[in-house]
């Protein structure tokens, strides 16, 4: 048997809908985007939502709509895609890393405040795997010291954490459509605010700082427009929208399927001495972007390779970003600085998840994982 590491969820509504924008006069950003930020914004209960065209360039112009500047230093989350701490580095800022949870992988609050210096100017938490940080704490943090706040919300849409939802308690949230994320046009992503002049700003920063976008331009009688500030190129396409709206329309029926399949999991390794689910919260909605197990780091490799010769399809979520080369050799960051997020990182693995998966398959997964665990032999948690 041969499980897929991913399958995605396009079909023939998301289908249909392209074809439809095809054969309409707008290919850029016009009535479909439109469409799908106001769905957005009432899917979350936010004010505002800015298609753009990743998370990337999302989270970058919403660190310049703040005010990120050469010099400041942003606090993050070593666990995580690159995308996170590199959009920080493009503004010529300093990512700070603070370290995780070391059950959950999520950004340690309580070590935020010690990182805080004259210079923080954000906190950019990680919503890891589809849970959420703190951000009730990580809020009073942030209003304690005048910080602002962008959530990486990229693997959580549908999450909640106390009652809270991605968008709700900060500045900004940014959100993404990559292939492999909850819903998908390819390449495409949003941020999300309540914030009335961040808003506008974004509007602006997200196409070239223009006064009027190419819808406004083309429905009323040509205008002349303006140049207000240097922004960047990072608008959403309609073709982009029209993959996404029905795929939001549906993503609780996703998401409830994707829980039954974690849940076989939870149980299946729950009694296991050597492979470990990475723990859910109580008090949260797990938006399940992607199931990861913890095996002992001196056999995580060699468990990926058995793994990959049983033709089951795996990744790794990630390993520490400040130990890649670039990060490494340009901020001089070295082994044992964050060790909870080191552990994590080199224990990792992430299996298949998503609503395609059969039972046949699961049951393939969870037979191949125990049964090559116990043959490489070394308990995890080292109890
Ligand atoms: C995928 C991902 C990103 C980057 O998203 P893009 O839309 O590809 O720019 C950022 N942060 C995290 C945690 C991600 O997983």
């Amino acid at each position: 048997m041969r499980v897929e590491f991913y399958k995605h969820n396009v079909g023939p509504e998301e289908i249909a809908s392209v074809v439809e924008t095809l054969n309409s006069t707008f290919l850029t950003t016009g009535p479909r985007t439109r469409q799908f930020e106001s769905q957005l914004q009432g899917y979350l209960g936010v004010r505002h939502a800015i298609g753009v065209n990743s998370w990337t360039n999302g989270a970058f112009i919403a660190l310049k709509a703040m005010g990120v500047q050469p010099g400041d230093e942003v606090i993050t989350s070593p666990l995580t895609f690159i995308a996170s701490a590199n959009v920080v580095l493009h503004c010529g800022a300093k990512p700070v890393f603070v370290d995780v949870d070391p059950e959950t992988g999520i950004i340690d609050h309580s070590r935020i405040e010690d990182a805080i210096t004259d210079r923080t100017k954000a906190i950019l938490p990680i919503h890891l795997y589809g849970q959420m940080a703190d951000m009730k704490a990580i809020s009073e943090i942030a209003a304690e010291h005048g910080l602002q706040v962008l959530e990486d919300s990229a693997h959580c849409i549908e999450g909640s954490r106390g009652g809270h939802r991605a968008g709700s308690l900060s500045t900004a949230a940014a959100f993404s459509f990559y292939a492999t994320k909850n819903i998908t046009s390819g390449e495409g992503g949003a941020v999300v605010t309540n914030d009335d002049e961040l808003a506008e700003r974004l509007t602006k920063f997200r196409l070239h700082g223009m006064s009027a976008g190419a819808a406004d331009r083309y429905h009323s009688k040509y205008k002349h427009w303006d140049m207000e500030l240097l922004g960047y190129k990072a608008n959403m396409s309609d073709i982009q929208a029209a993959l996404l709206v029905s795929q939001l329309a549906r993503i609780d029926d996703t998401l409830s399927r994707k829980e039954q399949i974690c849940r076989r999991y939870e149980d299946a390794f729950e009694e296991s001495h050597y492979v470990q689910a990475t723990r859910s919260l109580p008090d949260s909605v797990h938006a399940r972007h992607i199931f990861t197990i913890r095996v002992h780091p001196a056999i995580r490799d060699e468990m990926l390779d058995a793994l990959q010769d049983a033709e089951i399809g795996v990744a790794v979520n990630f390993r520490a970003v400040h130990l890649l080369d670039y990060y490494r050799q340009e901020l001089g960051y070295t082994r044992g600085m964050f060790p909870e997020a080191e552990t994590f990182g080199d224990s990792t693995i992430t299996i298949p998840m998503y609503p395609k998966l059969t039972d046949e398959e699961i049951d393939y997964v969870i037979r191949t994982v125990l049964a090559e665990s116990e043959r490489l032999d070394h308990p995890w948690p080292s109890r």
